[in-house]
C-alpha cells in the first residue's frame, strides 16, 4: 500500500519516510530516498530542487520528466518490490 503525492513544493523535512520516484524522458527511472538526501553535507530543500537537479545515468539530461512521491519507510516491502523491478528492466 502507498500514498502517491505529487507537490513539488514539499519540504524533504516533512516527508523523510519518502521516496522520490523520478523518470527520465528516455524512460529511464530509479528511486532517491528523502532520508538519504537529507544525510548530504548540503541537502536539498525542496522535491523540486531535486527533481531539477537530478541527472540521468542512462542518457545524461539533467532534470526529471516526471516524478512522483511514495511513502515508504526504510525496509518496507514495496520499495525492495520496485527495485527489482526496476533491475528486471535494465
Ligand atoms: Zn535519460
Amino acid at each position: 500500500m502507498v500514498t502517491q503525492l505529487k507537490r513539488g513544493g514539499t519540504r524533504l523535512t516533512t516527508i523523510p519516510q519518502h521516496v522520490i520516484w523520478m523518470e527520465c524522458g528516455c524512460g529511464r527511472n530509479a528511486p532517491v530516498r528523502v532520508s538519504h538526501l537529507l544525510a548530504c553535507d548540503n541537502p536539498p530543500e525542496t522535491v523540486t530542487d531535486v527533481v531539477e537537479r537530478v541527472r540521468c545515468s542512462g542518457c545524461g539530461v539533467r532534470g526529471a520528466k516526471d516524478f512522483r512521491i511514495v511513502y515508504n519507510p526504510e525496509g518496507g516491502a514495496a520499495f525492495n518490490a520496485m527495485r527489482g523491478s526496476e533491475q528486471r528492466q535494465d
